[in-house]
């Protein structure tokens, strides 16, 4: 389709070397054609140019002094990608590895996946490219100051409120917060997952991996199948892989592999889920050190990893679940899970199958929940702290998880509503590209043009 062809080359000019942005834009449009093909209201008010263009870009210096007296200085980013149906909201990613064009691609992604949770809130994403890892608790906190000392101005609580993703989890939003705090005198819900003892909502922590696992459970009962029994390959060590790995067991299935840069465990019986949890959220170290604990498990350096791809995918399972980064998950990779007999994949991560993988899952026809919509869980209830907040409530434990299966029951419903609606009923990433758009481009055509 011209239209969608036309609106990418654009972008490659007047957004030049953002390789993921374009990634992520090319996906989605391509699933759009056929509500494109059938709505000329979207065209005439110009819905593709401008969603694909972010409402305001925030890019800053980010100077902080290290341990040892030296200046350093980062690139900070915030993305407020679209309004259309509330605040801004998305995560703060920081890795040496953050551009502008991968802020970008999450921003775009997350415009859908929080439309898709069918709560008020807008998308956007911002980080910076410094790397947390061997930093101390004071150049974290220096570095988190400095970020806030720019971003201040550009957040609230009902404008932009930003979250955690890499590198970013309570230590940090403890800083950006506190900081905040002290600039502006506000004690608001300006950023989620907060620590419990001051504005988090419990179930925050777990949600995104947990309800990941609920949108595989989605996905197999549709099928007439359930979790109980099965093998299951996690990539990541981090906040989602971890709840995922959690939630797995707790539902009757058996996580056999996790993963960081360094390399993969594979621990035939089960992942030793305390064993993670001391080593990644307690002592914060590579995960070598997993076989120390258990010798029966073997670790594959990521230096051994296939020129193809990547360790995990090549062991025997039933499920998988990436939930490390982007393009983690190649098309060989995708080809080697298949032909072990996976028979479905819910995505924790965002964008961590390349365009190809896809491909391969959906000619397969097995259970495939793109990240939009299996890892929408984590916003969602962000969202909750939110309400939480604004309304100076705390909700139990058990009532956050309640609402976070409703929620992503209904995501998976609209998805697959949507994909059948539309012809492809196989196809959740079509349905959950059509729902999430349509919501937000009905609202931007009846807020006038801005
Ligand atoms: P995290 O706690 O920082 O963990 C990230 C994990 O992925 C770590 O084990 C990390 O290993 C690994 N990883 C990251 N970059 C990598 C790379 N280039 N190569 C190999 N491994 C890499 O982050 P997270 O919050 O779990 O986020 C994981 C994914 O979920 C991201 O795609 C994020 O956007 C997505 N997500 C997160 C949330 C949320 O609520 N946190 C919500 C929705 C989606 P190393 O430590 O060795 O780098």
């Amino acid at each position: 389709m011209t239209y969608i062809h036309d609106t990418i080359v654009k972008l490659q000019k007047t957004s030049p070397a953002q390789a993921e942005f374009y990634q992520a834009v090319e996906e989605v449009l391509d699933s759009l054609q056929p509500i494109l093909e059938t709505n000329e209201k979207y065209k005439k008010h110009a819905i593709i140019e401008r969603m694909v263009e972010p409402e305001r870009q925030i890019m800053f210096r980010v100077p902080w002094v290290d341990d040892q007296g030296n200046v350093q200085v980062n690139k900070g980013y915030r993305i407020e990608f679209n309004s259309a149906l509330g605040p801004y909201k998305g995560g703060l990613r920081f890795h040496p590895s953050v551009n502008a064009g991968i802020i970008k691609f999450l921003g775009f992604e997350q415009i859908f996946k929080n439309a898709l949770t069918g709560l008020p809130i807008g998308g956007g994403k911002g980080g910076a490219n410094f790397d947390p890892k061997g930093k101390s608790d004071g150049e974290i906190m220096r570095f988190c100051q400095s970020f806030i000392n720019e971003l201040y101005r550009h957040i609230g609580p009902t404008t932009d409120v930003p979250a955690g993703d890499i590198g970013v989890g309570a230590r940090e939003i403890g800083y950006m917060f506190g900081q905040y705090k002290r600039l502006t005198g506000n004690y608001d819900g300006v950023f989620t997952g907060k620590s419990l003892l001051w504005g988090g909502s419990l179930v925050r922590k777990e949600a995104t991996g947990y309800g990941c696992v609920y949108f595989a459970q989605y996905m197999l009962e549709a099928k007439g199948d359930t979790l109980a029994g099965k093998r299951c390959l996690v990539s990541g060590a981090g906040n989602v892989a971890i709840y995922t790995i959690e939630k797995l067991y707790q539902l009757g299935a058996i996580p056999v592999t996790c993963s960081d840069s360094s390399g993969t465990i594979y621990h035939e019986t089960g992942i030793n889920l305390e064993t993670l949890k001391e080593l990644k959220e307690v002592r914060k170290v590579r995960l070598n050190e997993y076989v120390t604990a258990h010798p029966e498990a073997k670790f594959i350096p990521a230096a051994d990893y296939p020129a193809d791809g990547h360790a995990v995918w090549r062991i025997p399972a039933q499920l998988a679940f990436p939930c490390a980064t982007q393009n983690e998950l190649t098309e060989a990779d995708a080809q080697a899970l298949i032909a072990n007999g996976v028979i479905g994949v819910s995505e924790g991560a965002n964008m961590p199958s390349t365009q190809e993988a896809v491909e391969v899952f959906l000619d397969a026809r097995i259970s495939y929940g793109p990240g939009k919509a299996a890892n929408a869980g984590g916003v969602a209830t962000s969202q909750l702290e939110m309400a939480q907040n604004a309304s100076m409530q705390r909700w139990s434990f058990e009532e956050v998880d309640e609402k976070l299966k409703v929620i992503m029951k209904n995501i998976f419903l609209s998805a697959s509503e949507t994909a059948a609606e539309f012809g492809e009923p196989h196809n959740l990433v079509l349905g959950a590209n059509i729902a999430g758009f349509r919501k937000v481009a009905d609202a931007m055509i009846e807020q006038g043009v801005v």
